[in-house]
């Protein structure tokens, strides 16, 4: 695919970990001394075009102690361009804000098939980069001031498996925001841990594999 660099881009490399991990992402980056998360592209709400949001989304101090990762049940579209990511991210809002009468996109971020990363909830971005504080989502219910909610475009609860390119830009952005609020790589999980749902499909069969490969990537 044409798109297949793009996810590669960083904004930001630190040190020699960064130089090695420009050659591959997460679990196919082999860690080094001193290796540490890098920084992911992520697409702001501005620049995908988010609605303002319908109020104000709380910000919580501090950091929150996990990461909830879900599936958006939307098509599992062969489309893994930008345009798409960007279309889905409005899909998601829409159906937030319009069909469930949320405040906002709850997820605070999303990852498409094809690998590209967006913000969801509006301001979840800018704390992220920050690491002081972070954004209250709409993503699982008694978690959500206290978890980061990562959604991945597509269905996974039927036997669909993720394309390499969301896999492995999932693992990057868990690497980051691990990094960034110091939360341990353990500390991942998947919506049906807190609830009743199918949520996230076959991303929760795979959680033990996110958490090495998320390990791995910070260096640890
Ligand atoms: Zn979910």
């Amino acid at each position: 695919m044409d798109n297949d660099h793009h996810r590669i881009r960083r904004r930001t490399l630190f040190g020699a970990a960064g130089l090695l991990g420009a050659a591959g992402l997460g679990a196919l980056t082999a860690p080094a001394a001193n290796a540490q998360a890098v920084e992911p592209d992520i697409d702001s709400t501005a620049a995908w075009g988010a609605r303002p949001p319908n109020g104000t989304n709380p910000v919580i101090a501090g950091s929150p102690n996990k990461l909830i990762v879900h599936h958006t049940v939307s098509a599992n579209t062969a489309d893994f361009s930008r345009a798409q990511a960007h279309a889905h991210a409005k899909w998601v809002q829409d159906l937030h804000m319009d069909g469930n009468g949320w405040r906002d996109s709850g997820y605070n971020f999303v990852v498409s098939r094809g690998g590209w990363l967006t913000e969801g909830t509006t301001g979840s971005l800018p704390a992220l980069l920050a690491g002081a504080s972070f954004i209250q989502g709409a993503h699982t219910s008694g978690q959500n001031t206290q978890a980061i909610g990562i959604a991945n475009e597509g269905s996974y609860h039927d036997g669909a498996v993720p394309p390499a390119a969301q896999w492995e830009t999932l693992v990057t952005l868990c690497a980051f925001t691990c990094e960034q609020y110091a939360i341990p790589s353990s500390e991942i999980y998947g919506h049906m841990d807190f609830g009743s749902t199918l949520c996230p499909g076959i991303f929760h069969d795979r959680l033990p594999q996110l958490r090495d490969e998320v390990e791995t990537a910070r260096g640890l």
